[in-house]
């Protein structure tokens, strides 16, 4: 079972292989790495993250699994974004240099597939359920603010004579929660 020192390992590991490839100068050098609670609902799940810094973070959904194929993979990946530089995106440099590291490390594509399925189970048992909050101004528009696990008074009871919220200059009306679509298929995988 992946714990927190696993993962740590495995990204000292990954980082030693990913050098041994590519010893040459890297977009980004790489500077700390972190285990972190990253965004995870219906919608998206995010395996992990680098920064500008060099910082590169893990979703501690990895913690109490075996998803060691899906793991690995994520940490080819961040590592991949510091070697092409974070500019690059997932554009097709970023590919070729993720593609050739999976390789080299034999990754097993069905087991990843398999890995993610068991993530998205875990990150839908957490949090089953995600509202959107959404704002209305009073000239009529709305915009999407971000989603959230339960409701706050804050914002069912919000009230625009008592205490006037702007945003963008534009005064808010009032705000309220939508549920975020049941359907796993729309969910997708960042890292
Ligand atoms: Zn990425």
């Amino acid at each position: 079972m992946i714990t927190e020192d696993t993962i740590v390992s495995m990204s000292e590991e990954i980082k030693t292989f990913c050098v041994r490839l590519f010893p040459r100068s890297w977009s980004v050098t790489h500077t700390s790495f972190e285990i972190a609670e990253l965004e995870m609902n219906r919608n998206k799940i995010v395996f992990g993250k680098a920064h500008h810094c060099g910082k590169i973070q893990i979703s501690n959904i990895y913690v109490g699994t075996d998803c060691y194929s899906a793991l690995k993979s994520t940490l080819i990946h961040e590592f991949s974004h510091l070697i092409v530089g974070l500019k690059e995106n997932h554009n097709s440099r970023f590919k070729r240099i993720f593609e050739y590291l999976s390789d080299k490390a034999e990754m097993d594509t069905a087991a990843i597939l398999k890995d993610h399925d068991v993530l998205r189970g875990k990150a839908n048992a957490i949090k089953p359920c995600t509202l959107q909050l959404w704002m209305v101004f009073q000239n009529g528009d709305t915009e999407f603010v971000g989603n959230y696990q339960k409701r706050s008074k804050k914002y069912t009871a919000y009230d625009p004579s008592v205490r006037n919220l702007q945003y963008k200059g534009k005064l808010i009306d009032r705000f309220y929660y939508t549920e975020s679509p049941t359907n796993d298929s729309s969910q997708s995988i960042q890292q």
